[in-house]
């Protein structure tokens, strides 16, 4: 009789885990659970939707539960494992539509249930008129309410990068957008303060308004009509909760799943968790950051992905080997594109590394090339090493591929005296004869 493979979760890490067992392991039983409705999309391009980028929402979804099924992958959707038997591999399963429950046994499984919106600890979160983006079910509800209701103003609780993208959503649908961060720094993880300052600026040039303060409470009977921290209240019609990821562990804890430092489920190298052949990939996991050596929890599309193909292929039988992530990303700010990877100056520091830091602006291409416009990079360098710990880039064009080859060379392990002689392309439309990269590098070398 074929082995079992059942996959926990439809999205990234699960779907991507599912397709690759199939394709190692032709003769595979392959039985995907989803508690959602949908499959396979992609949850990064609702901010883009919800603004009219992108014309409807079936152009994020992938694949259907069809189309898996053609694959020899059954999905079903609306159906939530409640609990995991790791000593008699079985998963209980709840069929959302009637109410149903089942069990259903194993030979191997992989957990891909994701993550949640962080939500405050409020009463008044359930009023309507509160949002978190994470699900296109929820992306769905955002989207009628907006449609509906035409709200004037909305709050953002938050400042991480789907915060900031959210913020331009709203601003371009005609609203009103105020962000109120916690610490009062947007992109505080992944930004130091003068790099900070440049966006700041942007989102102030397009009217987002960025207040310090925690969120204490949502005002409103049948409606949301305020959120308010200790110092300011401030009226609105519309809430997004955007504070952030928190994974989904409590099933793989209650079966007895190891969670590593981060409250994140831990693995190995090969995404295998420390139960019997139960894996795990996507964001309800832990990464190993490869700049400090220690455990993360950044919860992102690309690594969910890849992840997810690693556990599926050892879940089929295969040996492939998940590495480490330098924590790269990249988000659009109006005008700007705004990027990071490695560690900022801030959490260098913080993680015990004799710090040294520069920052340039130069032009992203040519000077003399029409639209040229400022690049500012900054760079940031273990002072006693001679090693890349981390960059930042906030430009308007040319931005994200030279994140990228920041991101190779924290990869690669490389010093500044490397990085200064890497052959970047050069041709006055793209570049600089010296690219801006070449230029923070030579200034971080002398300095
Ligand atoms: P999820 O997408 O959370 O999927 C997990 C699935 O498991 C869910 O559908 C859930 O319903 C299901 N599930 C959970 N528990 C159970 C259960 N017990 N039974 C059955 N099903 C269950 N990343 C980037 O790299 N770049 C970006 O630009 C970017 N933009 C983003 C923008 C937005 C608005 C959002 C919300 C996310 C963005 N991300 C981005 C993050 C990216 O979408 C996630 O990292 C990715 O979706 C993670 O995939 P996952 O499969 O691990 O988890």
């Amino acid at each position: 009789m074929a082995s079992r493979l059942i996959v926990i979760g439809g999205v990234a890490a699960g779907m991507s885990a599912a397709a690759k067992a199939r394709r190692t392991d032709r003769d595979l039983e392959i039985i995907a659970y989803e508690k959602g409705s949908f499959i396979s999309y992609a949850a990064c391009g609702m901010p883009y939707w919800l603004a009219g980028d992108i014309p409807d929402h079936e152009k994020l979804i992938v694949r259907s539960p069809e189309q898996m099924r053609k694959q020899g992958i059954q999905v079903q959707v609306r159906h939530e494992v409640t609990a995991i038997e790791a000593d008699t591999r079985t998963v209980t399963v709840k069929d959302l539509e009637n109410e149903n429950t089942f069990t259903q046994g194993y030979d191997r499984l992989v957990l891909g249930t994701g993550a949640r919106p962080a939500w405050p600890p409020l009463g008044s979160t359930g009023l309507p008129g509160v949002f978190g983006l994470r699900s296109l079910e929820s992306g769905l509800a955002l989207q009628q309410f907006i449609r509906e209701n035409s709200p004037q103003k909305a709050v953002i609780v938050g400042g991480g990068y789907i915060a900031i993208e959210m913020a331009e959503t709203f601003r371009r649908l005609g609203l009103d957008a105020t962000m109120m961060v916690r610490s009062g720094k947007i992109l505080r993880s992944t930004l130091d303060d003068d790099m900070r300052e440049l966006v700041e600026a942007e989102l102030a040039r397009y009217g987002v308004r960025v207040i310090t303060g925690t969120l204490t409470s949502l005002e409103g009977d049948d409606q949301v009509v305020a959120a308010a921290s200790a110092h300011e209240r401030v009226p609105c019609d519309l809430v997004l909760m955007g504070m952030g990821a928190r994974p989904n562990v409590e099933l793989a804890k209650a079966a007895g799943a190891t969670l590593g430092p981060t409250g994140a489920i831990a693995t190995d190298a090969y995404m295998r968790t420390n139960l019997p052949d139960v894996y795990a990939a996507g964001d309800c996991c832990e990464v190993l950051n490869l700049v400090t050596g220690k455990p993360a929890y950044i919860p992102l599309g690309s690594t969910a992905n890849k992840q997810g193909r690693v556990a599926g292929e050892n879940a089929a039988g295969g040996q492939a080997r998940f590495g480490s992530v330098v924590g790269t990303m990249v988000v659009r700010c109006f005008n700007l594109v705004v990027a990071s990877t490695g560690l900022t100056a801030a959490r260098a520091s913080a993680a015990g590394f004799k710090v040294q830091e520069t920052m340039v602006r130069a032009k992203d291409i040519s000077h003399y090339f029409p639209g040229a416009s400022d690049i500012h990079v900054k760079l940031v360098v273990d002072g006693s090493r001679d090693r890349l710990l981390g960059g930042q880039i906030v430009g308007s064009r040319g931005v994200a591929k030279r994140i990228d080859v920041l991101a190779t060379a924290l990869y690669n392990r490389m010093s500044i005296t490397e990085l200064r002689q890497l052959d970047l392309s050069y041709a006055p439309p793209f570049a600089p004869v010296w690219d801006p990269i070449l230029v923070a590098a030579n200034v971080a070398a002398k300095e």
